[in-house]
């Protein structure tokens, strides 16, 4: 038994969701107890204490939607001319970066940006990954580097027809065997990656589906993201793309949809009655010029939407203000939502990970997972029940993560990782340098 006391504690749990002083105790994976610090102490008094010294407790950040090959994107070498829109962004970025990996680039890629994930409060992180040159056993090595980290995810591999019928075909065998080895597994779970509808022709959709009869997980696609994903849908298979997977039967509950910046009020309806969850990501949408999602409307129209940074870096708290800031300007209307709002969006993307786990996580209530932050926050100003999400958005960040534990386990203790990180990182630039290298051979 562990107590995390004499903390700030921001629950998100809907009974109580703040103690000004407060402890969560924790055995194993999961939370035993919340409540009052005194009260805690006392109820199990040969429990190991961790003394936050007044800190903020808060339930481990979730990154909805991410890319970790992507850290091996920066700073990478770049002689051709600057994209000028979504498709050439993609051919000329993202598609040479994941070629050029082999199954030694897609590990350590991984541990890089679980690291620097981790260093910025999260813990649960949802991977869409693609090493076009090394398909079979990839997810197996994002695992490991996920066990080595010690974070939670959600693993896929992303389907696409991009490198022919066979490229496809050897993804869809991928994210099945994974799905399947990943049931038995304690931090990890398996989707279905799927690309985009602009690069899946009706074929490997097919195959996709009937790969996926009676399988318990959804897919995780990047749906409506540019325009002409939906023009390059509506000429070639006459549905915009959400229509195509809701005509295989794909929209459930456990499904993850990135971005929707270009949904219509038809397809905005199909996912909302379907239970669907949309990651957006509002930096990389800046980023991609490709338009921003009126995220306000899709959530008064009932769509649960959470939060991710599709690669563009780990740091949430950032993608959140971003939101924030986005939401309000695409409505004209400053008042168009409030803090209350970015929590729900956080309550989201949890909701949707828990969906794939035996126990809650995002949530720090009794049997949730442990999966826990605490910040060296320090304000002047008071934080109490009536303020504390105002804090969590505007005076959190990232530097002042102190420690992380995922599921009772820690990460992360003040400021210093459990793992290796140095001789993880060292490796890791060994591999980025071999992945440039072939890089700029393609
Ligand atoms: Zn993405």
């Amino acid at each position: 038994m562990h107590i995390i006391g004499n903390a700030k504690v921001i629950t998100f749990s809907s009974d109580r969701p703040f103690l000004s002083s407060g402890a969560v105790a924790f055995e194993g994976n999961h939370i035993v107890a919340v409540g009052e610090n005194e009260e805690i102490r006392a109820s199990y008094p040969d429990a190991e204490f961790t003394d936050a010294r007044g800190g903020l407790l808060t339930p481990g950040l979730i990154n909805l939607h991410s890319h970790l090959y992507s850290a091996f994107a920066l700073g990478m070498p770049w002689d051709l001319p600057a994209p000028r829109d979504f498709d050439q962004i993609l051919e000329r970025l993202w598609w040479r970066v994941d070629q050029a990996l082999d199954l030694d680039g897609v590990y350590h890629s991984g541990v890089s940006g679980l690291l620097d994930a981790a260093r910025v409060g999260i813990t649960t992180l949802v991977d869409h990954h693609a090493s076009p040159s090394a398909i079979q056993g990839s997810l197996d090595r994002i695992a490991q580097s996920y066990d080595d980290v010690g974070l939670r995810g959600l693993l896929c591999y992303e389907i696409s027809d991009r490198n022919g019928l066979e490229g496809a075909r050897s993804g869809i065998e991928e994210n099945i065997r994974f799905v399947r080895k990943s049931e038995k597994m304690e931090k990890l779970r398996g989707m279905v990656g799927i690309h985009a509808s602009f690069t899946i022709g009706e074929e490997t959709l097919d195959a996709i589906a009937e790969a996926m009869q009676g399988l318990d997980g959804g897919i995780h696609v990047h749906a409506a993201e540019a325009a002409s994903d939906v023009e390059t849908s509506r000429k070639r298979f006459g549905k915009h793309p959400v229509e195509r997977y809701a005509s295989r039967g794909l929209l459930s509950p456990k499904t993850l949809m990135a971005h929707g910046v270009h949904l219509n009020e038809t397809t905005l309806k199909a996912m909302v009655e379907a239970g669907v969850t949309l990651a957006h990501n509002p930096n990389s949408n800046l980023n991609n010029a490709v338009g921003v999602a009126p995220i306000v409307h899709y959530r008064k129209e009932g769509l649960l939407v959470g939060l991710g940074t599709d690669g563009l870096g780990q740091d949430i708290l950032t993608e959140t203000k971003s939101a924030f800031y986005l939401g309000k300007n695409r409505s004209h209307d400053p008042s168009a939502w409030f803090t209350g709002d970015l929590v729900e969006l956080w309550k989201n993307s949890a909701r949707f990970v828990s969906r794939y786990f035996e126990r809650k996580v995002g949530v720090l209530e009794k049997d949730a997972f442990a999966d826990m932050v605490l910040w060296n926050y320090d304000p002047p100003c008071d934080i109490e029940e009536r303020n504390w999400d105002g804090h969590l958005f505007f005076g959190l960040h990232p530097r002042l993560v102190d420690s992380v534990w995922t599921a009772g386990k820690p990460v992360l203790r003040k400021g210093e990782f459990a793992c290796d990180s140095e001789r993880m990182m060292r490796e890791a630039r060994v591999e980025a340098k071999k992945t440039w290298e072939r890089l700029e051979r393609i």
